[in-house]
Formats: C-alpha cells, structure tokens, sequence
C-alpha cells in the first residue's frame, strides 16, 4: 500500500465503512412509508372537526387567511399526533439566507402543578415563534435593539417528524420575518411572488374566457446533483471540511473522458444508500423519483417529483439534510458544492418548473384543439418575454461564490441566459413573427386561434443540455441554479418576471379588445409583438461554443461571468421597480439582499483563502521539503563516494517549491490587506485579489503533487477520493 500513514489508514477505513447486510432490507412497502411521518391532509381530516379542517383546507388551497379560533385546535391535533409519534420537542424550521436551514427546538413539556409535567402546544405557539436568531444575516434590516426575528407558520408546507434515535422532533415550516414584517429569508418572498403571479395568471386565463379559475400556482421538480465520498477521506482533507471543496489536488491519471461512469451501473455502496435516502425521504412525504450516475466518477442525481414550489423548495432542503444525514451513517460524505473537484464535472440543480391550477392543469402543456394551443402560447411567450427582460436578475438569482467555478466551465450552462425552445416551437414563433404582420393567412403561416398548432412532442428528444433554460416539452428547465443553493432565490425571481409579463400581456389584450379587435386578433397581435421585442433571447445552437459569447453580445443579451458582475443587478432600478410593484421586495430588503450575498461571497472565499494558506503552509511545503532534503543527501552521499549525480529531479523540484513559496507570501501579503470599507469593496477584495492569490499557491502544489514521492504525500488524491468507495 502506497501512500503517507494518514493516507494509508483513510484508504483502509474504505474497507471498515462497506455497509452491513442489513442496509439493504428495506422491510416497509414503499405506498406504506410514503408520509408516514407528515401531518397530511388526510391526517388532519381524520383528526379536525368538519369546519376546521375546510377552513384549514381554504388556507392552504384558496390561500384564505387562517381563522385564529382554527390555529388552537389545530395545534392541539398537531401535538397529540406528535406525541403519538415519540416526539419531545417542537420545532419552528425556517430558511435564512445563509442558504441553510435553522431550527429552534423547544420542548413541549412544561412543569405541571402537580410537580408532573403536561405537554402544552397553544395555537399561538404554532402559529408564531420568537427564535432568538440576532446572528442570522439581514443586511441591515434589524438594528441591535431589534435585534428579534419572528418565525410564523407556512399552513401550505406540511408539518413533519424528524426522526432521531435520542427523540423525535415535531417540525413547523415558518418564515422569518423582523419586527416590522420584512423577510429575512427565503420563504416570504417565495410567498409573495407566488401570489403575485397567480394574480396576473388569473387575469390573463379570465380574458381566455375562464369566467372562475381556479388558483395559479406555480410547481418546481429539482434535480440534485451530488458526489460521495468515503468519509475518511474527507476527514483527511481539511479544506473538504471547511469549504467543501478540494482547494488542492492534481487531476487523476483517468478522468471522467470515458463516460463509463454516466447512468452506469450504481455500486452496491451507493445503491443502499440510495435505498435508504429514499425511505426517509418517503417517511417526510417527499417523491424521490429518478436515481442515476452522473457524468463525473462519484457523482449522482436525485429528482423528486414536482410539487407546488413552496412545499418543493421545502422538500429540497430537508432532502439535502437528510442526504447528509444518511451519508454519515453510511461511512460517507455527500458533497453538495458545485465544484467540488477540479477539472471534473461540477454539481447543479435543475429546477423544473410549470405553473397551473385545478381547472385547466398544466399551463405549458401544448393542448389539442387551437383555443388551448392559443393559451399555451401565451404562456409560453410570457416566459420568452420575462427571461429576455430580466435575464440579468435570473442570472443573478443563481450567484454565488461556489457557483462562480461552475458557470460558464464548458459542462454547465453559460452565464449568458438564453431559452432553447426546440426547432418546432421555434418554429411556430417564427411564424407568427412573420404571418401576424399582415394578419393574412399565408401557405404555413399559423393565426392562433384558427389553426391547430403542429404535435409538439411533450418530451422532445432534442434536448440542448448546453441551454441555461429550455422548454422540455410541458415545463421549462433552469439549469444555471447551482446544487448547494436553495432554489427559493430562483422560484422567486421565476414567478415574479413572470407576473409582470402576464401583466403585460393582459394589459394589452384588454387594451385590443378596448379598441374593437377581436379576440383572435389580439392573441396574434401580443404573440408577434412579444416574439419580436424578445425572440434575440431565443436560441438553440451550442451555449458551449466560443462562437455563442460573440453572437450573444451581438444580440445584445448581458453575459455576466461572475457573482461579483451579477450581484448588482438585484438593486438596478428595473429590479426594484419590479420587486416592488409587485409586492415582492421592498427597496430596503432588496438592497438588504444585496449586501448579505455580497457579504456570504466574501465570507466564503475568505475561508477558502486561510484554508489554502494552512493546507499550503503546514501540509505541503512540509511534504515537498521533506522530499527535496530526501533528494539532496541522496545527492550528497553520492558525491561521497564520487558516483555521478543526477541533480534533474533536485532542480525540477526546488523550482515548484520556490514558486509555491512566493505563492505562499502572496496570499498571506492578500489577506493581510485589509483595507476594505464596505461589503462591496471587501467582496471585490475576495474576488479580485484573494482568487488569484490561491491560484497562484495551487499551481505549484498541484505540480508538487506529481513529483514528491507518494508515501510522503499528506493528502488523498482526486483518484483515491473519486474512486475508492
Ligand atoms: P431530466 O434529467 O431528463 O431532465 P428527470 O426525470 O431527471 O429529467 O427530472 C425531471 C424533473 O422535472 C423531475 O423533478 C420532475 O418531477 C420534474 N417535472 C416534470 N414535469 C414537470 C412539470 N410539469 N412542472 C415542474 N416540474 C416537472
Ligand atoms: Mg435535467
């Protein structure tokens, strides 16, 4: 066994980590499990009274305020059924914007006068919460005497048990909000701009002639992208544990070239872990679907079925903690950055989404007769029209620091947003571009309305896996989200372009109808209108190829490259105007945003960044030097004896380590100045200054790695980690 002693004992720990036999009895039919542990619907209809349960049911689906009188009993349901499942405590869970998920655990019993203790549970309880959360970022938005953030209950995310060995735990969705109601998280602007979108949904559905439709929600389905890796290795690797990437490491001889690994066989390893993320996920009522390999070796992806995009964003954050959760006891560690690995595939998270209702489904699904292909179209041009308007904003909606190594690295989409609609859909547009103009009916020209559309395939084969947003035959797919972050920011900002364009579009059609159009006519006239303000947005060609960033800039779509380019767009005054006049953001929670992802990006390289500096300082200059002396007393003892020596490998060496020296000098010379006065100017620092500083200490080390001897090397290398499992 090659290797240092610390490489050699992580590698044999692999060995220890195997899973047991008994992984792999998944004893419960799976229809059993599903939401075993979810105050359901049915749940609550079995445990309500009558009214109270159609009140509670208004809530959720007619987004009906919730009834006070209701909360109390509810509440008293929700503890006994807790109770009843083991749980101690209840939790009130919400998601601030650090991206994770925080929970404030309080027990539910309470000393009783008879010195027992009985289990309280109010409905005020319930419904609100006082999480003692001052450390949570808010950008301002609380001043310290204030310092107090509220949680309140989301009734349209249902309450779950989160199991643990020691007690369960009875867990509330909430959103976060301070004293005076702004979000301090993710969960009330997703409120928000659902209601904003459905509104304009409405409106523009009544003008088809749908005198009561039902309510408009939009639906999100998240594939999530994931490595795992036996967890000795990262236990091995301080900069795994601080920042979830590997900060050094020189690529393995074999890469990912061979495709073997993609939709290949899962190893039994994984397999019954899979097996058991699975039935956990299933306990919480969270539709774990598709499992397969992903392109890199040791990446895979999970895709849960579609829900209504508040529950879903839920689900994918208590998915990525129950990943966590089970990969831990499978030995194992489920890295969820978007660029764990260098020079290997990184990990995003295709958000999925459609927007519907209970009477005319799903809005994006081309129908069978020409009145439906009409509203289809419609809805489909609102999205051209939003995507083109506000492709900064969405752009922006997925910035980060970690996503910045994955964006635009020839694997992911670029960061110039584009749609790939598909050569028919493209096609129809292009039609009504050209055919609305005279309103004549020429050979192949398409008046909506009149004619049928051609059958579009509803899961088209042509998929263009380079788009940043592509119509997948009845939704849209927006690849650029990375796989560590909560797809809130995205489903946000998605409904919310949304809202304005269906705004627009029912705008105008009111205005047509006005002037004595008719209502065909209308249709045409907005789908030509939006087709060409918008259609420079559309584009079905490679998004990889070098070609696309010239044609793009042509057509004068923004290509913006990094978080630091992207961020501004949140507090342009389009962006404001937007968020505000639909309700969604005020000014002042906008620019709070601002300054907190502005904040988290510097934070996040700064770790990075004194990583870099220790690993460097205390692991691999300690490891090369012991190489080069190991080299020079060869070189010397053979000089005793006067046999020729070879000083090549000497030479070869010290020039790497003189260079990772200097290296080292300029990253410690880039954190010691501190001259920044302002989050902006510090996360300029971060990205201008302190990423190339740990280029520069990375290149050396990684050519280190190739030359010092393996049993002196301190750290598991990209083979061992991505293919030891
Ligand atoms: P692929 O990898 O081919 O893109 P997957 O089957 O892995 O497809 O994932 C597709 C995702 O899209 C799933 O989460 C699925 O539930 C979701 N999805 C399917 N139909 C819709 C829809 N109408 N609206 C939103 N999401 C959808
Ligand atoms: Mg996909």
């Amino acid at each position: 066994m090659s290797g240092s002693k610390a490489r050699t004992q992580a590698i044999e720990r692999v060995t220890d980590h195997q899973p047991p036999a008994t992984f792999f009895s998944l004893t419960d039919a799976p229809g059993e499990v599903f939401g075993f542990n979810v105050f359901t619907k049915a749940v609550m209809q079995k445990r309500l009274p009558k009214p109270i349960f159609k009140s509670v049911i208004a809530t959720i689906e007619q987004s009906k305020p919730l009834d006070p009188a209701v909360a109390d009993i509810v509440a008293s349901a929700m503890k006994d059924w807790a109770l009843e499942k083991g749980a101690t405590h209840y939790a009130h869970v919400f998601y601030p914007l650090t991206g994770l998920t925080a929970e404030k655990h309080d027990s539910f019993f309470e000393p009783g006068d008879d010195g027992g203790s009985i289990a309280e549970f109010a409905g005020k309880t319930l419904t609100q919460g006082e999480p003692d959360a001052s450390s949570f970022p808010n950008g301002g938005l609380r001043a310290t005497f204030e310092a107090r953030g509220y949680t309140g209950w989301d009734v349209t995310s249902p309450a779950y048990i989160l199991e643990n060995p020691n007690g369960n735990t009875l867990c509330i969705p909430t959103v976060f909000v301070s004293m005076t109601g702004e979000a301090l998280d993710h969960k009330t602007p997703l409120l928000r701009s659902q209601q904003a979108m459905a509104a304009q949904a409405e409106r523009v559905l009544k003008l088809f002639g749908h005198a009561k439709p039902g309510a408009v929600v939009s639906f999100a389905g998240a594939e999530q992208e994931y490595f795992l890796i036996d967890r000795s290795f990262v236990l091995a690797r301080p900069d795994l544990l601080n920042s979830g990437r590997t900060l050094f490491g020189a690529k393995p001889p074999k890469g990912q070239e061979f495709d073997d690994h993609y939709f290949g066989a899962i190893p039994d390893r994984v397999l019954a872990y899979m097996l058991d993320c699975e039935r956990e996920l299933f306990k919480l009522g969270i539709p774990a679907k598709t499992r397969h390999n992903e392109v890199a070796p040791g990446q895979f992806e999970i895709a849960p079925m579609f829900e209504r995009s508040n529950v879903a964003t839920d689900h994918q954050q208590l998915l990525m903690v129950v990943l966590k959760k089970v990969a831990h006891l499978h030995g194992m560690e489920c890295l969820f950055h978007e660029k764990p690995f260098e020079g290997i595939n990184g990990s995003g998270k295709h958000v999925n989404f459609s927007l519907g209702n209970a009477t005319e489904g799903n809005l994006l699904l081309p129908g069978d007769n020409p009145h439906d292909n009409a509203q289809f179209l419609v809805f489909c041009a609102a999205v051209i029209r939003s995507v083109h308007k506000f492709g900064g904003l969405l752009r922006a909606s997925v910035a980060s620091a970690t996503n910045d190594h994955r964006l635009g690295a020839n694997e992911a989409p670029p960061a110039i947003i584009s749609i790939f609609l598909g050569d028919q859909l493209t096609d129809v547009f292009d039609q009504i571009a050209k055919g609305g103009a005279t309103m004549s009916k020429d050979k192949g020209t398409i008046i909506i309305g009149a004619d049928t559309l051609p059958v579009l395939p509803t899961d088209p084969g042509d998929r263009n896996r380079t788009s940043p947003f592509a119509f997948t035959g009845n939704r849209f797919e927006f690849r650029a989200p990375g796989s560590l972050q909560s797809i809130a920011g995205p489903m946000v900002t998605i409904n919310t372009i949304l809202a304005e364009a269906l705004d627009h579009i029912a705008t105008e059609i009111e205005a047509s109808l006005d002037a004595g159009i008719g209502f065909d006519e209308a249709i045409q006239k907005i789908l030509q209108a939006i087709i060409t303000d918008h259609g420079a947005v559309v584009f079905n060609g490679d998004g990889y190829s070098d070609d696309w960033q010239v044609e793009a800039a042509a057509r004068g779509l923004p290509n913006l490259r990094t978080t630091l380019d992207a961020l501004p767009e949140l507090v342009s005054p389009e962006a404001l105007e937007l968020f505000s006049h639909y309700g969604v953001f005020s000014d002042r929670e906008m620019h709070s945003r601002y300054e907190i992802a502005m904040e988290q990006y510097a934070l996040s390289i700064g770790v990075e960044a004194r990583s870099t500096l220790e690993m460097a300082t205390t692991v691999i200059l300690p490891a090369a030097i012991r190489y080069q002396t190991e080299l020079a007393t060869n070189i010397a003892s053979l000089k005793a004896i006067d046999v020729e020596a070879d000083t090549t490998d000497l030479e070869g060496l010290s020039v790497h380590i003189k260079a990772l020296r200097a290296g080292i000098a300029g990253l410690k010379g880039a954190l010691a100045h501190d001259s920044a006065t302002s989050t902006e100017e510090e996360a300029a620092h971060a990205g201008k200054e302190l990423l190339p500083a740990m280029a520069a200490v990375r290149g050396p080390a990684d050519e280190l790695e190739t030359l010092v001897a393996d049993d002196l090397w301190p750290l598991p290398t990209y083979q061992e980690m991505l293919f030891i499992l």
